[in-house]
């Protein structure tokens, strides 16, 4: 048995983006729904130390996100548990499908879906993922206690899984395919004094090397793109962090997207090009990615979303009523 909800605002996504819209929407009385997708609390649950996040010298990524969770449930929002497959924006109220049957209808949708990592797309790569091959290093790390492991990029991801990995590794290297890091100055000091890590500058992963049975990693074949030499390094564990792209599956046929998928807002705005859909977060930001900025422009996308409803009211159809309507798909 399926049933429709309906809400005046759905926040599809629960990373500092999600949560905070919904901290704002909650208390422009707006009762919101929020829904979490698969990776509850967002990105910042894969990773340890947060140490950026204004009022915080130091927090766990995965506290923080608890705590915002709480937050914005204290304030109203209705949380749940569930993952948008399919929107429709062409009229309101917008549809969104569940994947537990649920059809959200709502006056006015806040897109908040972030950002996946990135892979290389080789073979080997493939292959060996989930038996070697990795993206999180706080979700993976554990299991290379005592061995050395490999690293690839070297943005702020790059260098802080490295950091993070030397907890167990007996040696990181970490693979850039220039001789200059994009990871913040106080991060690349730290990997500079760390004793673990070893750069390998100006060199491409080539293929992941590993074994059968069973199935395993035994190092990476590596190529200097300077000179085109071939080598191996022995490893095994490979971290892919290579950066990340924007979640935008639901709405890339749809909404403008530019710099490679990026949703498009309208300028110091989260306004899409649709009336009444709102897009925050990593999922527009090409540029900053940070917590703090997805934060902000959560806000801005529910006060956006209010004025909105203000001038516009509720969707036409009979079927928008803030009462939760069960079963009507029997
Ligand atoms: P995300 O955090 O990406 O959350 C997206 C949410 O959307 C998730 O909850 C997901 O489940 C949901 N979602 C996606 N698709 C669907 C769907 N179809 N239906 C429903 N829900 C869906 N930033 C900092 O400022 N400081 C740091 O120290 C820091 N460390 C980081 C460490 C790592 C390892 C990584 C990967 C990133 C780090 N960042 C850090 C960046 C920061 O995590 C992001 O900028 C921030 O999380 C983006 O927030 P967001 O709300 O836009 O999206
Ligand atoms: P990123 O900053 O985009 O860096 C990606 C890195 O991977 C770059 O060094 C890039 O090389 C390299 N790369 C990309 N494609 C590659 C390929 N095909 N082969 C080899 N190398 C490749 O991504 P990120 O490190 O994941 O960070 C994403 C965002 O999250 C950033 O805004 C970052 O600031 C934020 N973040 C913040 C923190 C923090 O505040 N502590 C922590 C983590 C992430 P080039 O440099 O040569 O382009």
């Amino acid at each position: 048995m399926s049933e429709t909800r309906h809400t005046k605002v759905l926040i599809i996504g629960s990373g500092p983006a999600g949560y905070t819209a919904g901290v704002y929407a909650s208390r422009a009385m707006l009762n919101p729904i929020l829904v979490q997708g698969i990776e509850p609390g967002g990105q910042l649950t894969t990773t340890t130390e947060v140490e950026n996040w204004p009022g915080d010298t130091e927090v766990q990524g995965p506290d923080l996100m608890v705590r915002m969770e709480a937050h914005a449930k204290a304030m109203g929002t209705e949380i749940i548990g569930d993952i948008i497959s399919d929107l429709d924006m062409s009229e309101r109220p917008f549809k969104a499908k569940g994947d537990s049957g649920t059809l959200y209808t709502c006056d006015a949708v806040i897109l908040a879906t972030g950002a996946r990592a990135k892979w290389l797309g080789l073979p080997s790569e493939e292959k060996y993922k989930g038996f070697g091959v990795s993206a999180c290093a706080t979700c993976d790390g554990f299991f290379y206690r005592g061995q050395e492991i490999v690293v690839i990029g070297g943005g702020n991801t790059a260098v802080e899984e490295a950091l993070f990995l030397t907890n167990f590794a007996s040696k990181v290297t970490l693979i850039h395919r220039r001789d200059e890091l994009r990871a913040e100055m106080i991060l690349q000091d730290r990997l500079k004094k760390n004793p673990k890590i070893e750069p390998l500058w100006f060199h491409q992963l080539e293929e992941v090397l590993g074994e059968d049975n069973p199935t395993g990693v035994t190092g990476v074949r590596v190529k200097n793109v300077k000179t085109g030499e071939i080598s191996e390094v022995p490893c095994k564990g490979v971290f892919v962090a290579i950066g990340h792209a924007p979640a935008n599956e639901l709405v890339k046929d749809v909404l403008e997207t530019h710099m490679g998928g990026y949703v498009v807002t309208k300028p110091d705005s989260t306004e899409t090009s649709i009336p009444g859909v709102f897009a925050a977060g990593d999922l527009t930001d090409h540029k900053y990615r940070q917590a703090v900025t997805s934060a902000g422009m959560g806000c801005m996308a529910a006060l956006e979303a209010e004025r909105f409803l203000a001038e516009h009211g509720p969707s036409d159809d009979a079927a928008a009523s803030d009462t939760p309507k069960a079963a009507v798909d029997a």
